[in-house]
């Protein structure tokens, strides 16, 4: 590999994601992310969020010290941002076009922010950017259906 390429999206799956977010969001809001608050806001059992956390760290996506609680590494910090990018940016998405129920938004945004190619994102991006500019294509959108 050229040592100029630029380095590769690292591997993640949906959990990993789902963690880097909610870990993200934490240390926004408190400071800090300890196993007990990841916990409570996956809805998981300790046990298996320190098993998580584990893997995040040899995974280099977080420090972890067992005592001292976690940091997101660059890496891990890149993949966070951009699930919760994704997940504002889709959420605003589906609120444009008329999708009602928070609740229903909430989990299909939760489903398509990890399986969304770059490339339709992108083109969703463009879409939702243009709809929110135009409230009139909204309208005539929501009257003709
Ligand atoms: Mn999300």
């Amino acid at each position: 590999m050229a040592a100029a390429s630029r380095p590769t999206r690292p591997r993640t799956t949906v959990a990993v994601e789902d963690y880097l977010e909610k870990i993200e969001q934490l240390i926004q809001r408190k400071g800090y992310a300890r196993v007990v608050d990841i916990a409570a806001g996956l809805k998981i059992s300790q046990a298996s969020v320190t098993a998580m956390v584990q893997r995040l760290d040899a995974g280099g996506f977080i420090k972890y010290e067992k005592y001292c609680g976690m940091v997101l590494t660059s890496s891990g910090l890149e993949v966070a941002r951009r699930i919760a990018h994704r997940h504002q940016l889709l959420t605003a998405f589906l609120r444009v076009l008329g999708v009602a129920d928070e609740k229903v938004i909430y989990n299909d945004v939760e489903g398509m922010e990890h399986h969304i190619s770059p490339k339709t994102f992108k083109a969703i991006e463009s879409l939702t950017r243009y709809l929110e500019k135009n409230p009139a294509v909204v309208t005539k959108l929501k009257a003709d259906r």
